[in-house]
């Protein structure tokens, strides 16, 4: 293929290489004793900002273009005026202040915003500036899943149509845009597989720019087969809108049914209004099924190998990261089997005894985490 038909991120990639075999050149010459200029390219930081933005406005979406439009703009005003190859640790360290100190902002979303400087900076192949230690430190959360009940008065609550599309939600774990773009073309019905493939047609692009399979359950197959025995079919979404076209609305189905199946916490407030109101529950939400999909995948034993791949995620820290969410009620009884022998032989005489949750407190994390899977 020409360089003409070579898709952005390809010329990006070519980019950074002649830049890093440049730098090998200058290396050599030196070693042989010539004498090279260390005057490297003269190159404006927001020049080089706005060429790669250029780039990523050719494969991302809004959301991701306007996050990296921000981090981009966020770090030209904590270092103006300077050349792209005068950036050092020492700007990057100064742009993690001023995160901080002028805007506030949370460990988490100054890590995600570095990450995107360092990606520009990368792919003008300037490299290795920071240290492991000198990233911003945060607290990762352990990702929600819905419990088994919760998910039974959900499913109660769903009409023909809602109920198959939050089954393959659970029962494939795709992310939301993956649903909406998931077509019959995509569902092998004999091989139990539904695939997340591009359609660069309608300018949807796996995320990780990996297409991927993933093996779904038998019932979903044949909630699928009776589904798309009543489509339509000319049309070549699985869950289309009403007219046909990919559907936006699927996060606020799930808040709907939510709300009919009396599901909502009833205590939090969410911009929509009050949750004890109406179906804006905060605890309902789209990815929260992803997750589910990760924990009950990993607790039945499935390797987290085999789930990154199903997941599409890049790397297993992504992965492993739904470790952390196996506890369930199952467990919890588990936990409080355990403990009531103990209670049961040291509490008798004592008229206080032990509550199952002060037992479960003192279990080392360890043994929690290894109590919940097979190896
Ligand atoms: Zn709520």
């Amino acid at each position: 293929m020409g360089s003409a038909g070579a898709l952005p991120w390809e010329r990006k990639q070519a980019h950074a290489q002649q830049t890093q075999e440049q730098q090998n050149l200058l290396l050599k010459a030196r070693a042989h004793g010539i004498a090279v200029s260390e005057k490297a390219p003269d190159v404006s930081l927001a020049d080089a900002c706005t060429e790669f933005l250029e780039e990523i406005r050719q494969q991302r979406t809004a959301k991701t273009i306007a996050q990296y439009t921000t981090a981009l703009d966020y770090f030209q005003a904590s270092c103006p005026r300077v050349n792209l190859h005068a950036i050092d640790r020492q700007h990057l360290m100064r742009f993690m202040v001023f995160l901080a100190e002028q805007k506030h902002l949370a460990p988490r979303t100054i890590w995600t915003k570095v990450a995107i400087v360092v990606q520009m900076l990368k792919a003008n192949g300037i490299t290795n500036l920071l240290k492991r230690r000198d990233w911003p430190r945060f607290v990762e959360k352990v990702p929600q899943a819905y419990i088994a009940e919760e998910l039974r008065r959900f499913f109660a609550a769903c009409d023909q149509r809602e109920r198959v599309l939050f089954e393959f939600f659970l029962g494939t774990g795709l992310r939301e845009k993956e649903v909406q773009y998931a077509t019959w073309k995509d569902i092998d019905f004999q091989e139990n597989t539904a695939r997340v493939t591009a359609k660069a047609r309608w300018g949807f692009i796996p995320k990780t720019w990996e297409e991927r399979e993933v093996l779904i359950p038998d019932h979903l197959v044949e909630s699928l087969r009776c589904h798309k025995a009543a489509a339509n079919p000319d049309c070549p979404w699985i869950f289309p809108s009403a007219n046909g076209c990919v559907s936006y609305h699927f996060l606020s189905e799930c808040k709907r049914i939510a709300w009919r199946a009396k599901l909502n916490c009833g205590t939090c407030h969410t911009k929509q209004g009050h949750c004890h109101r109406g179906p804006y529950c905060a605890n309902w939400f789209l990815h929260k099924f992803r997750a589910t999909y990760a924990t009950n995948q990993l607790r039945a034993g499935t390797d987290i190998r085999t789930l990154q791949v199903w997941m599409g995620h890049k790397d297993l820290a992504s992965t492993m990261r739904y470790l952390k969410a196996g506890y369930g009620k199952d467990l919890l009884a588990k936990v409080n089997e355990a403990f009531a022998l103990v209670t049961r032989h040291e509490g008798q005489g004592s008229q206080e005894g032990n509550t199952s949750a002060d037992a479960a407190s003192v279990l080392p994390p360890s043994d929690q985490s290894g109590a919940s899977f097979p190896p």
